[in-house]
């Protein structure tokens, strides 16, 4: 090899050796963030959604949580198996009525409101549908902490002791159901496109994902712009003052405007969970929120 060509190319290489792109986590990253979307698009034109939802957490989310992790927690954590079912069937009974009356909801759209945001431009319809669906998921979600009878239901989805990238799947159906009429019948009414609800509810779907996952992450620049982990991992703690606090999905000004906003900056969320029993099987957490009723029906026939 010639000495003088050898000299010239080594430190040229090491250049770019040595440049943010080429450190291993990075490239691991673009390598995983590709396979994800390859597959994940995949998934997602066979039209078998929650299967979309499985393969980008197991190829970014997992990886992400192992890279970055908040807490010492293992990928085949206790009660992993009860959160997958709630993500296969309580994804779909949740949805069920929701795509039986959308059409019904159709022909009680007010055309001149719905002619009116379709003639914005399509980034001011999708920010516009962000912005109110998020005031609706924040009401929608503050009134299942402070009505009783929908806090028996929401209280599924608080009963995880760890959260990951699989926890907020933990939905009872009722409590799907009910959050789904409260933000879907106004946001169909409202006149906003299918397609502007769709894109909003993707966005709204994946962070969701991403906020109860384990990941470390503090993403500072965030606060009071976007939710992050560090947000909604202080909604789950049982800590009493970041108790019935934090009810934003992905725009937090809500809480700031409500009075609900919790983000301390001198400690750290956790431990998580509800202080009163919830069984550890799919079944026992359909059937928990009914006993309790029935209890107290009994308990009140008694006196
Ligand atoms: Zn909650
Ligand atoms: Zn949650």
């Amino acid at each position: 090899m010639n000495p003088t060509m050898s000299d010239a190319t080594v430190p040229a290489q090491e250049k770019w050796r040595s440049q943010w792109w080429y450190r291993p986590w990075v490239r691991a990253a673009i390598g995983l963030t590709t396979i994800t979307f390859v597959l994940g698009y995949h998934a997602y034109e066979s039209g078998f959604e929650p299967f979309t939802f499985i393969v980008l957490s197991v190829c970014l989310v997992v990886p992400l949580e192992k890279l970055i992790p908040r807490h010492d927690l293992k990928i085949f954590r206790p009660e992993l198996l009860t959160d997958f079912f709630h993500h296969f069937v309580s994804g779909f009974i949740g949805f069920i009525p929701l795509i039986f009356l959308f059409p019904v909801l159709n022909e009680f759209q007010s055309q001149e409101l719905a002619s009116l945001i379709q003639s914005q431009p399509p980034w001011l319809q999708i920010l516009g549908a962000l912005f109110i669906s998020e005031f609706l998921i924040y009401w929608g979600h503050r009134f299942s902490h402070e009505l009783p009878l929908l806090w028996r239901f929401h209280a599924v989805h608080h009963s995880s002791p760890n959260l990951d990238w699989l926890a907020g799947e933990r939905r009872h159906p009722m409590d799907q159901i009910f959050m789904s009429f409260f933000v879907g019948i106004p946001m169909v009414l409202s006149g906003f496109s299918l397609v502007d609800l769709l894109i909003v509810g993707a966005i709204q779907n994946v962070w969701d994902m991403t906020i109860h996952a384990n990941l470390g992450w503090r993403l500072k620049f965030l606060d009071g712009i976007w939710v992050t982990s560090e947000f909604h991992h202080w909604h789950h703690s049982i800590d009493k003052e970041a108790r019935d606090k934090n009810y934003s999905g992905a725009l937090p000004i809500f809480d700031w405007l409500f009075k609900t906003y919790y983000l301390p900056s001198d400690k750290k969320p956790g431990p998580y969970g509800i202080d009163t029993h919830m069984p550890k099987t799919y079944v026992g957490q359909l059937i928990q929120p009914f006993l309790k009723i029935k209890q107290r029906e009994m308990s009140v026939k008694g006196s």
